[in-house]
């Protein structure tokens, strides 16, 4: 693949930096928040502040609206197939007007399937650099054939970074370099509201896909875990792509216990263990009973230490 982004190996001095402990700039402390306000509407809409709401929508991953004068900032915009139902429940926010921006977190079609639409009406769509140009081309996951088509340039992001941004109305946004879940992830930072949208790079619900096919690697879990807290303080609301509003205590907890996950396998690792082995060792067991059966994430976590740590990588 012809990438302009970081090598693998950037990536891995990168996420080493991450776990060791570089940090962002310091956070912004926002305003005590009031408790979370749940709307009753089949649209399954929750609003966090006066003007920031998250739309989860049956079968499809998080979104997060923001509604301003301006009209509507959204981060990731579901699948394609959720388009209406989308935008019908971005209608009905309190204050909403048209998009006018969308974030995509990263590039798989459960975030990015809005992005036609919006990109055919001039909106702005932003992501990392490396999202841009996984949406270019076809990918394929080798672990069960599932193939994803490029999106037509219309589709992609017209607005990329490599590092971090903010717009006008005072929202950061930033790489997570690490890789957690691709090596496009991108967080997106309410100051006023306090509030973090960090797509898939963490998981509210059960175990997660760790896409090594695009970069995503076991060490990158934790070293965005880390780089998040930074990023958070102990009042921040984090959303993540899938599951329910995370507190800050949950990232610490995360990180825990993905910390202790990176190291058994390292350590099956560098015994020369196989997948299957590494499975059958049970590197999840004290955890399954909270998150689910782990087989299937030890399997891609471990190989995608096949990427970042084999010598011939
Ligand atoms: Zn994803």
């Amino acid at each position: 693949m012809d990438q302009s982004g970081p090598t693998r190996r950037q990536m891995l001095k990168v996420a080493m930096g991450g776990a060791a402990g570089l940090v962002l700039g310091a956070p912004l402390r926002g305003r005590a928040q009031a408790p979370a306000q749940l709307l009753t509407s089949a649209a399954g809409i929750q609003r966090l502040t006066d003007d920031l709401f998250v739309i989860t929508l049956p079968g499809e991953a998080n979104v997060v609206a923001q509604a301003s004068a301006s009209g509507v900032l959204l981060v990731d915009g579901g699948s394609a197939a959720g388009a209406g139902p989308l935008m019908k429940a971005v209608a009905s926010l309190p204050g909403a007007g048209a998009v006018h921006t969308i974030f995509n977190t990263h590039w798989h079609p459960e975030q990015t399937g809005l992005n036609e639409q919006l990109g055919t009406t001039g909106k702005t769509i932003i992501a990392h650099e490396n999202t841009r140009l996984w949406l270019t081309t076809d990918v394929t996951w080798s672990w069960n054939g599932r193939r994803f088509k490029r999106l037509p340039k219309i589709a992609q992001p017209n607005k990329t970074f490599y590092t971090a941004g903010a717009l006008d109305s005072g929202v950061r946004y930033g790489y997570i370099p690490d890789a957690a879940h691709t090596d496009g992830d991108m967080y997106v930072y309410f100051p006023r509201q306090n509030v973090l949208a960090v797509g898939d790079a963490v998981s509210g619900q059960g175990w997660p896909v760790v896409d090594w096919a695009t970069g995503g690697w076991i060490g990158g879990i934790v070293g965005g875990l880390q780089r998040l807290r930074a990023v958070a303080n102990e009042e921040t609301r984090i959303v993540p792509g899938r599951g329910p509003v995370l507190a800050y205590a949950d990232l610490k907890q995360q990180y825990d216990m993905y910390a202790k996950i990176y190291e058994r396998l390292t350590t099956l690792l560098n015994r020369g263990r196989s997948p299957g082995e590494a499975v059958a060792a049970q590197p999840t067991k004290e955890f399954d009973a909270q998150m689910g059966n782990g087989d299937e994430f030890v399997r891609r976590a471990f190989e995608s230490l096949w990427g970042y740590l084999s010598p011939d990588a």
